[in-house]
Parts: C-alpha cells; sequence; structure tokens
C-alpha cells in the first residue's frame, strides 16, 4: 500500500469542501440544458473519484476492516455528438471544484519514438492549467478528446488512423496507470539534459471523449445477435423474446447499452478500456433544447450579445421564432449547439458594426430578418 502523503485535499478544493452530488447536479442544471442522465452519473462519479482521492491521501478513520482497503480509479468514457455538451459539463464540474482541467487533443499524439507530440505533453498541459501547481494537478481532469479516433482501424472503420493507434493506445497507458511520470516543464521532445517534473498520476481522473461514430451500429449488431440466438434457444419464450425485442427497439437510446465488448470492437485496447470503467454518454440536442441553450443558461449567448449592445445603450430582442430559426440552423449544420454563436453573428453582423449610430433604442430581430441573413448560410449547406 502506498504512502499517504496526508494532503488535506479539501483545501486543495473551492471553498475548502467537496460538493454532493445533488449539489454538483444543482450546479449543472444551471447551466447545462437537458443531459439529465449524464448530469446525474457525472455527478455521483465525481463525487466518488474526490472521495477516493481523499482516501488516498488523507488518514482517515472508516473502522478497522475498511481503513486498508483501497478503491479502484473510476475513469469515464464519455460519448455522444459534437456540440453537444461533453466538453462543456467536465470544464464546469472543474470550475465548481476549483480543480485544473486540461483538454488534449488525442489525434496529435503519437507514440514514442514517432514524429508528433508525447503522451507526457498531456500531464504538461494540466500543469499550465494551475500555473504548475503540481498538488493541484495531480488532482486535476484530462479529457482525452477525441480518444475515438486513436481506435484501431477494424472492419467495419474507416475514419480511425491507420499508423499507430494501437501505440498511442499503449502510450497513453503509461499515464493513466497512475504512476510518478517524469513531465516536461513546457512540453515537447524530451531531452536527456532537460529537468523533468515528476507527476504523480493516480489521482489524476481522465475522462476519454468522443463522437464514437459507429459505435451504435456495433451494439445493435451485438444485440441483434443476441436476441437471435436467445429466441432459437429458448422458442418457448419466443412471445417473450418478440415483447423484448419491441421494447427495446422502443428505447431510444441504444449508446445506453454499451458494453466494454463494443469499445474493444470499435478499436481500444482492452487494457485501456479495463482503465475506463464508467461509461456514458450525452444525446443529440433537440430544437428545443438548443433554444433554451439560447437563452435560458446562466451565461446564455442570448444575454451575452445583450450585454454587447447594452454597453452600447441598446436593448437587443429577438423573436421567438427567430430563436427557432437558429435553432433549426444549428441543427442542420450538424455543429450542435457549437455553431451557435457563428449563427448570432452573422445574424447580427451589421447591427453590431452600426449599434451606435442606430436610432431606435430597442433592436427587434424578426423571423423575416433573420431568414434573409441565414439564407446565404443555408444556401451553402444546401450545395454541399
Ligand atoms: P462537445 O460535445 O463537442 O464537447 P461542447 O461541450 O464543446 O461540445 O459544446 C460547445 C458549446 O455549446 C459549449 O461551449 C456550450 O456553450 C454549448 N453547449 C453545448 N451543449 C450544451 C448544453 N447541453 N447546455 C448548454 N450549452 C451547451
Amino acid at each position: 500500500m502506498k504512502e499517504k502523503k496526508n494532503i488535506n485535499v479539501f483545501n486543495l478544493l473551492k471553498d475548502n469542501k467537496l460538493p454532493t452530488p445533488p449539489e454538483i447536479m444543482d450546479y449543472l442544471n444551471q447551466r447545462v440544458i437537458g443531459q439529465d442522465d449524464v448530469k446525474k452519473r457525472l455527478s455521483v462519479a465525481i463525487y466518488n473519484h474526490y472521495k477516493r482521492v481523499l482516501s488516498n491521501l488523507t488518514n482517515i478513520n472508516v473502522g478497522e476492516e475498511l481503513n486498508e482497503i483501497e478503491i479502484d480509479k473510476s475513469n469515464i468514457i464519455l460519448n455522444g455528438p459534437t456540440g453537444s455538451g461533453k466538453t462543456f459539463i467536465i470544464k464546469n464540474i472543474a470550475k465548481m471544484l476549483g480543480v485544473p482541467c486540461h483538454i488534449h487533443d488525442c489525434t496529435k499524439l503519437t507514440q514514442a519514438g514517432y514524429v508528433g507530440e508525447d503522451v507526457e505533453n498531456i500531464l504538461t498541459g494540466l500543469l499550465q492549467e494551475c500555473d504548475y501547481n503540481i498538488p493541484k494537478a495531480e488532482i486535476g481532469i484530462v479529457c482525452l478528446d477525441e480518444i475515438d479516433k486513436i481506435a484501431i482501424r477494424g472492419e467495419n472503420m474507416s475514419l480511425t488512423r491507420d499508423v499507430s493507434g494501437e501505440g498511442v493506445q499503449q502510450s497513453l497507458l503509461k499515464i493513466i496507470e497512475g504512476d510518478v511520470v517524469g513531465v516536461m516543464p513546457q512540453g515537447g521532445r524530451k531531452h536527456p539534459e532537460q529537468e523533468l517534473i515528476p507527476i504523480d498520476t493516480s489521482n489524476i481522473l481522465f475522462i476519454g471523449m468522443g463522437a464514437f461514430v459507429g459505435l451504435d451500429k456495433i451494439v445493435e449488431e451485438r444485440l441483434n445477435t443476441y436476441n437471435n440466438s436467445q429466441s432459437i434457444g429458448f422458442s418457448m419464450n419466443y412471445k417473450n423474446q418478440v415483447d423484448e425485442l419491441e421494447e427495446y427497439e422502443k428505447s431510444e437510446d441504444i449508446l445506453d447499452e454499451v458494453i466494454p465488448m463494443d469499445l474493444k470492437k470499435f478499436g481500444l485496447i482492452p487494457e485501456l478500456i479495463g482503465r475506463f470503467p464508467i461509461i456514458t454518454h450525452t444525446k443529440k440536442l433537440t430544437k428545443e433544447d438548443m433554444v433554451k441553450i439560447i437563452k435560458e443558461p446562466k451565461n446564455s449567448i442570448l444575454k451575452q450579445y445583450q450585454k454587447l449592445f447594452a454597453l452600447d445603450g441598446k436593448k437587443l430582442i429577438f423573436d421567438d421564432k427567430c430563436l427557432e430559426i437558429i435553432a433549426e440552423t444549428a441543427i442542420t449544420s450538424e455543429t450542435g449547439a457549437r455553431g451557435i454563436r457563428g449563427i448570432m453573428e452573422t445574424i447580427l453582423l451589421d447591427y453590431m458594426f452600426d449599434s451606435v449610430k442606430h436610432k431606435h433604442k430597442e433592436i427587434k430581430i424578426s423571423e423575416e430578418y433573420s431568414k434573409n441573413k441565414l439564407n446565404k448560410l443555408l444556401k451553402i449547406k444546401k450545395a454541399v
């Protein structure tokens, strides 16, 4: 058993306390629209993770029988469509807790010895997020963005890289497995003469993120095979099987059914999958979600633009219908909520250019006006 450093983890967290799952959920509800399942799962996962960190670093008496028990780390795979809030949720959680959060694009990584980026640079990124405060970095969060893109090219995968996907995954193990890793303070390639910063990664939470395009098909295939073989084996129960199948088809969300085997089929190596016991996902945002995202969160995009106009002494008002058009445009551009800002920018450009000169105090954006402004964008989309 590792010797405890006896660090008071609470002192490293914001307000010197670990928020409970309902508190985390409540915080997220004020900022993140929809995605209730994943918000709940993550609230619990984060709470458990930091309790584990607390028990690893601090001597706490929970009774003779349990004192010696070591809690395994539960890293998380978070999949879901682009722009559905994956990064946003994690960043919000990190902000609430006051821990550093580094988002690293896995597509730039290469296995040791090849041209490209070493995995240790991920930890440099985390250090930079907290001004090289090592104890803070050691309880931080690392998002391995686009982890799906380092999958090994399988029979039915076409978009993943064919070179070194496996090698990169192997290299990632080195930092995920929980060890002391020598990190270059400024990133880049290791030089023998450079002094390295030792970082203990055993309490860092790793979150593998990506759109995992095609994972749903893998799950579907497995479930269909399973259901078929079941109905052959238990023909007496055929009616039950049909009912179950119907029930299953009704279930909207096939990604709820993902098991580690599906990730292996997708192209992740078992050693890596084994390090990510929690698998969860965000859902595609609906038009109603998008409209809410535009106007409801604490720091909503609409409120931000209203503030920009208010600084020029103008009141910006959007027609409800107009918000729907923005939502529809974001959905058709397949950028998720990420596209909203660009669309608003297109609509408001002329007013922002000239807002001071504009003679009315109120600037009302109508459905007609936004349609006109977006016409070009929609035409481009249609042409593609
Ligand atoms: P991804 O799922 O690709 O990681 P992001 O989390 O980066 O998507 O989302 C892009 C932006 O869209 C966020 O910064 C946020 O402003 C907005 N957004 C996405 N999903 C939501 C949501 N569910 N609620 C509120 N805002 C959201």
